[in-house]
């Protein structure tokens, strides 16, 4: 099967350290002291040994040792990313529920189910792969509401299994929007696609503020699926609150949202069945995986591209291609310059930065 590349990313930055041994023991296999070529990750160092192992881990690229654990469809996930990750359905259920009833909390009663009942399951990459959709290894997500002749409604939501609990949680605040829209919005009111994708996407941004994650809170608003839209339903939101933006769902005859910046024809769909669709193609921002510290050829990986001290290159990210220059490597971090940004600044590993 083919794991899901695009999550994986390098994380190495390497230290020389062939003076002697260091009190560095590598986080993966527990060797140590280490001597010689060491690699630092966002979990500590990591022995050359353990660096060459063929596997990673899906949702943070270390290389995958002996404790570990696998998903049915193949993919790994390491021993630190294991606890906060959701494998089962019982987990996943748990996680709807509590981005559900928050949801409600934050949004009033008017954002509760009519038909109350959600069937919620947890698939590997393999179901969407079935589903013959080119895209469908990035879909983090599903949303499908069945109605009855006489109107009433039947839920159900899938999530794909393997992801950090904070990230499946943003997930599921999307899905559940779905479900609310496909209850509440009159079939005469034929909503644009990218509006309803940014509504829900503004449930999954409000779930994010209100738990304190500013991280998943910019990843939603860099995120290129809904074409910018849920930027402006975050500003309309500011500005006229959240029953607004349901009172439209609920109320409002025109395809997208009446703001000025809302001049867009976006395609017609009915919002009887969806899914989120939600591409993880390029990072968002700068991103240090990590640091190879091997004494004069240090090289720091940032978003995909390794770089020497000194080097300029390009990098690719979601929205734009920019200008990268590694001015210095340190043992925790690398110093960047970017074309049209002010000012060097300093990337430590592990951290993201978004670029203006
Ligand atoms: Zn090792
Ligand atoms: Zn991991």
């Amino acid at each position: 099967m083919r794991p899901l590349a695009l999550i994986l990313f390098l994380f190495a930055a390497a230290l020389d350290l062939s003076a002697g041994p260091t009190n560095y023991f590598c986080v993966i296999c527990g060797k140590g002291p280490l001597t010689g070529r060491i690699w630092m990750s966002k979990w500590g160092p990591i022995c050359d040994d353990c660096y060459k192992l063929e596997n990673h881990c899906s949702i943070c690229g270390l290389p995958i040792g002996k404790d570990f654990v696998k998903t049915g469809d193949g993919r790994f996930i390491c021993k630190f990313d294991r606890p906060a990750a959701v494998l089962e359905v019982d987990g996943a259920r748990e996680v709807f529920a509590a981005a559900r009833r928050e949801l409600v909390g934050l949004f009033g009663g008017g954002f509760t189910l009519n038909f109350p009942d959600v069937t919620v399951n947890l698939f590997d990459v393999d179901y969407w792969s079935e589903k013959g959709r080119e895209d469908g290894l990035h879909k983090f997500g599903f949303a499908y509401t069945r109605k009855t002749r006489h109107g009433e409604c039947t839920h159900e939501v899938v999530l794909l299994s393997g992801r950090l609990r904070t990230e499946l949680a943003a997930t599921a605040a999307h899905e559940y929007t779905h479900l609310w829209i496909n209850e509440n919005c009159p079939a005469e009111h034929a909503i644009g696609a990218d509006t309803i994708e940014a509504i829900c996407e503004l449930s999954a941004y409000k779930l994010m503020q209100s738990r304190s994650q500013p991280e998943a809170m910019q990843k939603i608003l860099s995120n290129p699926y809904t074409h910018g839209e849920i930027n402006q339903l975050v500003a309309l939101e500011k500005e006229n609150g959240l029953a607004y933006i349901l009172n439209w769902v609920k109320n409002g005859t025109t395809a997208a949202l009446e703001t000025e910046s809302y001049a867009l024809a976006a395609p017609l769909r009915k919002p009887v069945m969806t899914a989120t669709n939600i591409p993880v193609p390029l990072p968002a921002g700068l991103k240090l995986a990590g640091l190879l510290l091997a004494g004069p050829s240090r090289q720091a990986v940032i978003s995909g591209v390794s770089f020497a001290a000194g080097e300029t290159k390009t990098v690719k990210l979601q929205n734009r291609t920019v200008q990268v220059r590694c001015r210095e490597i340190q043992v925790d971090g690398a110093v960047l310059e970017v074309a049209g940004m002010a000012g060097p600044f300093t990337l430590k590993i592990g951290e993201e930065k978004l670029v203006p």
